[in-house]
């Protein structure tokens, strides 16, 4: 059935729980208490992109009592959510800004390392609880030709699998599975306007809207920094800046300085030779417990910018990947 399946799996972090692989890398413990969340589309009315993501996240997020000050969200490097993709700059960036949250991240697994994408274990238990089922048993009465009649087969489709799904247990909390209805995207402000944000980004300048969306656009530049397999979304610290003015709560402001001090951000996953036969990465949880790792990780981050051919921007701490990036890039910024 051409359905689109979206899930987001909501982990609160425990520093306290540590784990070592066989390589001795410490790693966080994956977190017992959970919500799995998931969204349904029915891919044959309706389509997926950054920005039903980003959507759907912000619903997701506004549904707590209380905002986290940082929110780190991984995902598999999916064109929806990978960091190089500028739509998905533009749709997370807008998420930030609009929860008014210290810090975003946005992390995509490095090679290797998928196998420790906690959704995977979840969508484990979503399939075994649709084995043996089929879906609109008299989906055969339905006319395909008819789109009247192929939305309510999706309508009734939908529907049986939301009342299964809601009542699919996954770390001992009930599942929440919301089907979003075909001509209804349900796309609120700032969501609701992908194709023109994609047709300015690839424009540039000669877009009509270049004027509408340049402050917008540098703003979200200036408040970004993007390395391999992630996005880093952070308040600054100028009084000028308005959006920036709250005060961060202590904790958002220590990581912030901890890591503007090193590296603007989190170092970028890297190889190091006499590490794990410079097989595998780092872990993230050793490096910002060993000062020596830290420096290390820094000097090569920044021995990589160097060799950086296209360089960097002289306004924001954006690095360039390609000459391209560049171009895009100074359409908006300066
Ligand atoms: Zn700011
Ligand atoms: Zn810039």
């Amino acid at each position: 059935m051409l359905t689109l399946v979206l899930g987001y799996l909501e982990l609160k972090a425990n520093s306290n729980l540590t784990t070592k692989d066989k390589h001795e890398r410490k790693f966080f413990l994956k977190p017992e208490n959970h919500q799995m969340n998931i969204v349904n589309r029915t891919f044959y009315f309706t389509n997926s992109n950054a920005f039903t993501h980003a959507s759907d996240l912000h619903k997701l997020l506004m549904k707590r009592e209380k905002l986290p000050a940082v929110l780190v969200l991984t995902s598999d490097n999916g064109t929806d959510f990978c960091p190089n993709n500028y739509l998905v700059f533009m749709a997370l960036g807008r998420l930030w800004k609009l929860l008014k949250i210290d810090h975003l991240f946005a992390c995509s697994f490095a090679p290797g390392m998928s196998k420790y994408n906690f959704i995977e274990m979840a969508w484990a238990t979503m399939s075994k609880a649709l084995a043996q089922i089929t879906l609109v048993p008299d989906a055969a009465k339905y006319d395909q030709k008819n789109s009247n009649e192929m939305e309510q087969l999706f309508e009734t489709a939908m529907q049986d699998l939301g009342i299964i799904w809601n009542n699919t247990k996954y770390a001992g909390k009930n599942v929440f599975c919301e089907y979003m209805k075909p001509n209804n995207l349900n796309l609120e402000k700032p969501f609701d306007d992908y194709d023109d944000v994609k047709e300015v980004l690839q424009s540039g300048r000669k877009s009509a809207n270049h004027n509408k969306y340049k402050n917008e656009i540098k703003f979200l530049f200036r408040h970004c920094c993007r390395r391999g397999y992630y996005l880093h979304f952070k308040k600054c610290y100028k009084l000028s800046c308005e959006h920036c003015r709250d005060k961060m709560c202590p904790e958002s402001f220590d990581i912030l300085t901890k890591l503007d001090s090193k590296n603007d951000s989190i170092p970028p996953p890297i190889l190091i030779n006499d590490l794990y036969e410079g097989k595998h990465y780092p872990s993230l949880f050793d490096i910002f417990h060993s000062e020596t790792l830290l420096k290390k990780m820094t000097e090569l981050s920044k021995k990589r910018q160097e060799e950086l051919e296209v360089g960097k921007c002289h306004f924001c701490s954006w690095e360039y990947e390609t000459e391209a990036d560049k171009t895009k890039h100074n359409h908006f910024c300066p």
